[in-house]
Order: structure tokens, then C-alpha cells, then sequence
């Protein structure tokens, strides 16, 4: 064990970091173990010295999630190895840092796929777990947490504790962004498929009840589904919409022609992701200098694209049939990335609601942001399940995902109008996505999570001297008594 003057681990340095969204900047310790005796050197030393610790997937939550200013983060991004695939009971195992991608990369030729991935696709397994994430199938196969089958936690006394779905913890770690220990491997249920290609099918609806009305109609017969919202849409186009859903495909193909096609299909993602990426930030002076001029500009484009959905509807050229890597994880690169869709003053906001009373929830939010000086840029929605969670983001219903992009001057009423949709999800029983936060003000979390006493208390317990913490927590005060930060010797 270290002692208080123990020199810092070679593996350990601190380094300056950003949120995804780019407006939060942090400096910390950051450790990148590559096996179990690392991770607990790291915290010992943490513990030794004073220091808090927050875990890191791939750090591609929106927010403040995976940050910890002042203090440590341990990155498990190089703990990465598949461990263990029993190809009979469809069971993978992984350490924490596996990306969502790698195991694709592992099982999908063989007709295995993973529910619940998001469309971030570099997202680790462990990060999934914390913010327990959702997929575009969300409607029948819920959360991330849905997959998991056990896991190993490393507690803060250095100690390492099996949770399987009857433990004690099992709801607790599931989307509780990772305050209770360090997610170590973790074994997951796979999901047979018919072939590895989704048909598409983008139907426009005219309002929030059309939309309602087919999101139900098609819900029996498609696997997964992501509808854009018009949010400019008013009056009697209010929810004017294009629902994109997607069935698995019935297909002979052999195993050879499925690696072929997943081969191409894997390397137009990663050449999507760099060249993408890459052109998006060439042109985001371009961007910007568009979303100056928001409304006029989004209203045309919103006005565009509904117009030339209705026109493919009405000629029969809304189906085609891709690979499901294409349909579930491309957007990720060629929808520009936050940091430049939200600017220097924006958020993301995704938040969810019951399915009871959703036409209400959607029409109120819609004309809460339409209020706004600076109504969404971009306005998805999804299907829900319920899980047990303590800080569960999602009931069983919808959620409204926005990514909004305040000017300076308009600062302050934009968060006021995001104040309001935050009450109008509350008082209906919804939630906000932690994943995609960094608006919550302590008041909102306690009423949005009232459950988080529950994990507090299991956290008194595991970690009572507060090792585990990150500056969401700490923000959302979920323990003030953490607040005092360790200066950088640096
Ligand atoms: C383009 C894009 C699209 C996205 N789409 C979706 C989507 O469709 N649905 C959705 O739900 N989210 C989505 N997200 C958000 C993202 O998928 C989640 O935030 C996910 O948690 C990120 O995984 P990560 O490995 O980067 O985790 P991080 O951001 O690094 O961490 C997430 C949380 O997990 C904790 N954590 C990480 N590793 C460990 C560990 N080993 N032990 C304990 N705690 C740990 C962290 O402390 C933090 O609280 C998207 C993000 C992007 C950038």
C-alpha cells in the first residue's frame, strides 16, 4: 500500500480535458490502468493522498459525467480484452473498457447482436452500464441494463465484489454513473438475428397524434425506431415528424458473404468517423455562422425535409434495406458533432416521459421550446421500457432528445425555457438523461431522481469516505460534503 509521501504511479499524470460539448474544461490525474492490481494501486493512492476518484469509459458522454476537476480519473479505456465467448448461451464477456464496436466486431457475422447500443459506438462497455445507455430499440428490449448478466465491481476499499441481477447492487451500478466502485469486466446476453441487414422504412407524420398514432401501428412488426421532429412545426403541425423504423431482414447469406458485407461495413464506419468528423470541423465555421441565423435557417431546412419525406412517402421510395451497423451507429459521424451543433453557450437535454399522456407531454414541450429566443437545433425522439435502476433514466414511454444552441446574449432565457421543459418532464413523472446532462441544478435532480436517497445510502455504506465522485455528482450535490477540491501540484 502507498504511504502519504508514495511517489505518484508511473501510469498516472494529470492532463487537461473537455466535455464533449466543449463548454467544460477540467484539469486531473488521470490514471489508464491496464489490469486489475493497476486499478487498485490507483485507488489506494487516490486514498492515501486525498484525492477522489471518477471512472472514464471513452468519455463520449455529453456532459460532466467522466470529468473530475481537481482530482483523479481513472480511464479504462486500455482495459479492453474480450475474456470469454460461449457462441452456444450467446454470453459475451469483457473488461470494462470494451467498446460497444469491438464486440460487433467479435459476434455479428455470426448473427449475435447487442440491444440497447447507442448510436455512439465507441461507447465502453462500462460507460453503457454507468449511464445505463438506450438504443433505438429501446421499445422492446429497454435499457443497456437489460444485457447485463453479471459483473465484477471494485469496491473503495480495494476489495472486488461479484454482482449478478439478484445482488443488492445490481440496480444501484446500473446507471448510477459509476459513484458506487469501478465496473471492472462485465458478462453480457446477446441477442440472435435473422441476418445482420435492417429494412428502413421513413414514414412522415403530420402532427403528434399521426406520430402516436403510427409509432403504435408499426410497434409490433419493427424492431427499432428513432423519429426526427420538426420542433418549428406550430399550430396544427405541431410533432410534424419523420418516423424511420427498422425490421431485421430474413436473408440466406453464408458466413464468408456476411463477413464481406461486415467487413465494408465496419471500415465505411471508421473512415466515416475520421473523414467525417474531420469535415465537419472544416466546415463548422459554416455551421455556426448558419445557426446565427437559427430560426429562419432550421425553419427552411425542417420545412425541406419534411416536404421531400412526404414526396418519397407518396412515391413509394421511403423503404431500403442496409446494413443494421450502418442504420444504428452512422449518424454518430455524419450529424455534425455536439460541440459544434451546440456552440460555446449550448447543451444537450434528452429527456423522458410516460407513454400516458404523451401527446400532452410532447405538445407542451414543443411550445415551451418554441417560446425559447433559441428553439432546438436538433429534436429526436425515441421508445422506452421502465428498468429498476435506482437513477433509471427511462419509464415506459418516450423521450424527447434536444441539442440546443444558445447565443450569448440569449443565455439566460434559453435556460429558463429548458428550466420549464425540465418542470413539465418532472411533474409527469419523467426523467432527464444523466448522460447527456449538464443543466441540472441540485433542486431538479433531488425532484427528477427522488430514488437517489436509496443509492446514497448503499454508497454511505461501500464508500463511506466519499471516494468515488465526478463534477455531475458533485454539481447535482448529490454530496456537498465532497465539495473541498485537492489543488494540482502542477
Ligand atoms: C454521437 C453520440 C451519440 C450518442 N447516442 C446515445 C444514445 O443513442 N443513447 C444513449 O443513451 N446515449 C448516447 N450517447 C451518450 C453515450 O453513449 C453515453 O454517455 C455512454 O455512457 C458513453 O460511454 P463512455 O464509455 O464514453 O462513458 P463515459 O462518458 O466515459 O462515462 C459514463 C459514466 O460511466 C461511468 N463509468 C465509465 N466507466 C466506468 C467503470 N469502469 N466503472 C464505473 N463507472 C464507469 C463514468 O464515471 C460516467 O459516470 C451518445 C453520445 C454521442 C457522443
Amino acid at each position: 500500500m502507498p504511504s502519504k509521501d508514495s511517489p505518484l504511479p508511473s501510469f498516472m499524470q494529470w492532463e487537461e480535458l473537455h466535455s464533449l460539448v466543449g463548454s467544460i474544461s477540467t484539469r486531473s490525474l488521470v490514471a489508464r490502468p491496464k489490469t486489475l492490481p493497476q486499478c487498485q494501486e490507483a485507488l489506494a493512492w487516490c486514498r492515501d493522498n486525498g484525492m477522489t476518484i471518477c471512472a472514464r469509459g471513452a468519455g463520449r458522454g455529453y456532459g460532466d459525467l467522466a470529468l473530475n476537476d481537481g482530482h483523479a480519473l481513472l480511464d479504462m479505456s486500455g482495459m479492453n480484452r474480450i475474456l470469454d465467448f460461449d457462441e452456444e448461451r450467446a454470453r459475451i464477456t469483457v473488461e470494462a473498457g470494451t467498446r460497444l464496436i469491438d464486440i460487433y466486431e467479435h459476434v455479428h457475422h455470426l448473427l449475435l447482436t447487442l440491444p440497447g447500443s447507442p448510436t455512439e459506438s465507441h461507447s465502453s462497455v462500462a460507460g453503457a452500464i454507468c449511464a445505463n445507455v438506450n438504443g433505438k430499440d429501446g421499445w422492446h428490449y429497454g435499457n443497456f441494463s437489460q444485457r447485463v448478466i453479471r459483473m465484477t465491481l471494485l469496491r473503495a476499499d480495494g476489495e472486488t465484489v461479484e454482482v449478478d441481477r439478484d445482488h443488492e447492487l445490481f440496480n444501484a451500478i446500473m446507471g448510477g454513473i459509476g459513484l458506487l466502485g469501478i465496473v471492472i469486466d462485465a458478462t453480457l446476453q446477446l441477442v440472435p438475428i435473422k441476418s445482420n441487414f435492417v429494412k428502413i422504412l421513413r414514414t412522415p407524420a403530420a402532427d403528434t397524434d399521426a406520430l402516436l398514432a403510427l409509432l403504435d401501428e408499426l410497434k409490433d412488426d419493427h424492431d427499432a425506431a428513432v423519429v426526427w421532429i420538426d420542433a418549428y412545426g406550430k399550430g396544427k403541425r405541431l410533432g410534424r415528424s419523420v418516423v424511420h423504423t427498422a425490421q431485421w431482414v430474413d436473408r440466406e447469406d453464408t458466413e464468408e458473404e456476411r463477413r464481406e458485407f461486415l467487413d465494408a461495413g465496419f471500415r465505411r464506419l471508421e473512415h466515416h468517423r475520421r473523414f467525417g468528423l474531420a469535415l465537419h470541423e472544416k466546415f463548422g465555421p459554416v455551421l455556426s455562422f448558419m445557426l446565427n441565423a437559427q430560426r429562419p435557417a432550421l425553419y427552411l431546412f425542417n420545412r425541406f425535409y419534411y416536404t421531400m419525406s412526404r414526396l418519397a412517402s407518396w412515391t413509394g421510395r421511403n423503404t431500403t434495406s442496409e446494413l443494421f451497423l450502418r442504420f444504428n451507429f452512422e449518424a454518430s459521424f455524419t450529424v455534425p458533432p455536439a460541440h459544434l451543433v451546440c456552440g460555446p453557450h449550448g447543451y444537450t437535454v434528452q429527456l423522458n416521459f410516460p407513454k400516458h399522456g404523451a401527446k400532452e407531454a410532447i405538445d407542451e414541450i414543443l411550445t415551451i421550446c418554441q417560446s425559447s429566443p433559441c428553439p432546438p437545433v436538433t429534436t429526436i425522439l425515441r421508445a422506452h421500457q421502465a428498468d429498476e435502476g435506482l437513477l433509471s433514466f427511462s419509464k415506459n414511454g418516450y423521450s424527447l432528445n434536444f441539442e440546443f444552441h444558445p447565443k450569448k446574449r440569449h443565455e439566460e432565457r434559453s435556460r429558463e425555457a429548458v428550466n420549464r421543459i425540465i418542470d413539465a418532464t418532472v411533474k409527469r413523472g419523467g426523467r432527464i438523461h444523466l448522460a447527456k446532462d449538464q443543466v441540472l441544478t441540485p433542486e431538479q435532480f433531488h425532484r427528477v431522481y427522488p430514488r437517489y436517497n436509496e443509492l446514497l445510502l448503499i454508497k454511505k455504506r461501500l464508500d463511506p469516505n466519499g471516494l468515488f465522485i465526478s463534477d455531475l455528482a458533485r454539481r447535482v450535490g448529490i454530496d456537498p460534503v465532497l465539495n473541498a477540491k485537492v489543488g494540482d501540484p502542477a
